[in-house]
């Protein structure tokens, strides 16, 4: 059988796997689904009620699928909590809905050209949901083998399941485990395998049709056939990202580099192929596009270039919803020697739907850091938390969280249960915050290696 691709509820997973461990705590919205109102603290976010509730109307509309092709940007001081909100509406998406997030310094590479970058990174954002119906193979399980000598253990060993309907040897590699309950498959049951997916469902092992029915789970169908027979058939839905379709279908790279992820360049007229066959399979009901959303961290880092790009591309006809996020105020936009509100274009400004997040206040902050906390399994004292609070105060909630794991570290070295004031303070003394790095390399200027390559030794200290 061949390798499964990778669909975008996988690459959802790895997505934010990548982003465990600073967005971890966060489990959604925190808003009542009927009025969209956002409670003071749920689902790991905390305040900032007003851009939680303006996430959760767009998040709504993006559910409904009646946006797309529109950008918004969340726009606020650092740590205010701009990625959390993106990651909270992600949590909010179907299954199947494609998330994709792009630090904007990652479009700069060697391996491709900015705009081919961004041109991917909105097709991830694009799904396709195909219906494929598929033929099922049922029968009683006469018999089971197990290859023992492959690997020694009837665990990873090559299954074979001989049905009685198929008269046929089924080789089922090592699945013998029923898809939705998970229940072993055993000689004598009468089971259901699905061609494609190699999925197994267990029909029960007394043959009573309406049991079938309950067993098989609502993507499946039941054909009547002109002998009278009744024949299983199972809908399997897949959706895959448009760029995933591309990069199967193209010549140069085959599907293989989407496990590699190094997929290079794709040219347009595959692009161009693509969409036309997926408007087929559209026009035919075999297909259903799913506009999903792309958020672009650190939007101000991209130039002139990449803003056109989108503006563009948010014109097309298969368009994500781009979110955007810039803790810059007025800013340089990147190419040109124009400043702008948050480095962006004032054309493209005009177009963007503006969130904005607020600095937290104390008891906020205190509430975040005893989140994180939990998250990490780290038992903080009261006097430690009302520190780190105070140290997020100053520094920002970035330092603060990053302390608690550091403190926690130093805490289990004296073998304490429990992180303590004066771990807090260890760590703030070992650790350095922007602010102190930033005064650091100013008094020490000299010392450091400038941009010429020179070091003055014997310096200012
Ligand atoms: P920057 O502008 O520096 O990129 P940001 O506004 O995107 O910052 P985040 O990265 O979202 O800030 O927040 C910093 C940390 O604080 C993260 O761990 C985040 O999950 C957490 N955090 C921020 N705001 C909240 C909140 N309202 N509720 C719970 N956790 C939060």
């Amino acid at each position: 059988m061949a390798a499964p691709i990778t669909t975008i509820s996988d690459s959802k997973e790895r997505q934010v796997l990548n982003l465990i461990a600073a967005h971890s705590h966060i489990r959604g919205l925190g808003v009542t689904p009927d009025t969209l109102t956002p409670k003071p603290t749920a689902d790991g976010l905390v305040g900032q009620q007003q851009a939680r509730k303006a996430a959760s109307v767009i998040l709504q509309m993006v559910k409904e699928g009646k946006i797309a092709g529109r950008a918004v940007l969340i726009s606020g001081p650092p740590s205010t909590g701009k990625t959390a909100i993106a990651i909270g509406m992600s949590k909010g998406l179907g299954e199947d809905v494609p998330f994709t997030m792009l630090a904007s310094s990652e479009i700069f590479s060697l391996e491709m050209s900015k705009t081919e970058a961004l041109e991917q990174a909105f097709r991830k954002s694009i799904g396709v949901r195909i219906r494929e119906e598929s033929e099922v193979i049922e029968g009683e399980v006469v018999e089971i083998q197990i290859d023992r000598s492959v690997t020694g253990n009837n665990k990873s060993g090559k299954l074979t399941l001989k049905t009685t309907d198929m008269e046929t040897l089924y080789d089922m590699g090592t699945r013998m485990i029923d898809s939705m309950t998970k229940e072993k498959v055993m000689a004598g049951d009468i089971i259901s395998i699905d061609k494609a997916s190699g999925r197994i469902t267990k029909l029960g092992r007394s043959y009573t049709r309406s049991r079938d029915y309950d067993a098989m789970g609502p993507d499946t169908k039941f054909v009547q056939c002109p002998d009278g027979e009744l024949q299983v058939r199972r809908e399997t839905v897949h959706t895959v990202s448009l760029h995933e379709i591309d990069v199967i279908n193209s010549r140069t790279q085959g599907f293989l580099a989407l496990f590699s992820g190094d997929t290079g360049e794709i040219r347009s007229e595959v692009r161009e192929q693509i969409n036309t066959k997926v408007a087929e399979w559209k026009e035919e009901g075999k297909a259903e596009i799913v506009p999903g959303v792309l958020f672009i961290d650190e939007v101000h880092m991209l130039d002139i270039e990449c803003f056109s790009f989108i503006n563009r591309a948010l014109e097309d006809e298969l368009a994500p919803i781009v979110i955007m996020a810039s803790n810059r105020g007025s800013t340089t936009i990147r190419g040109t020697n124009y400043r702008s509100p948050h480095g962006l274009p004032l054309d493209f400004l005009d177009r963007v739907v503006i969130i904005s997040t607020h600095p937290y206040q104390a008891d906020e902050i205190r509430e975040i850091l005893a989140i994180r906390a939990q998250e990490e399994e780290i038992d903080v004292s009261p006097d430690a938390l009302a520190l780190l609070t105070k140290i997020g105060q100053e520094t920002g909630l970035r330092y603060a969280g990053n302390l608690i794991t550091t403190s926690h570290l130093l805490a289990q070295k004296r073998r304490a249960k429990e992180v303590e004031t004066s771990d807090v303070q260890r760590s703030f003394q070992l650790f350095y915050d922007p602010s102190r790095s930033v005064k650091f390399v100013a008094e020490f200027e000299k010392r450091f290696i400038g941009e010429d390559g020179g070091v003055t030794l014997g310096g200012a200290n």
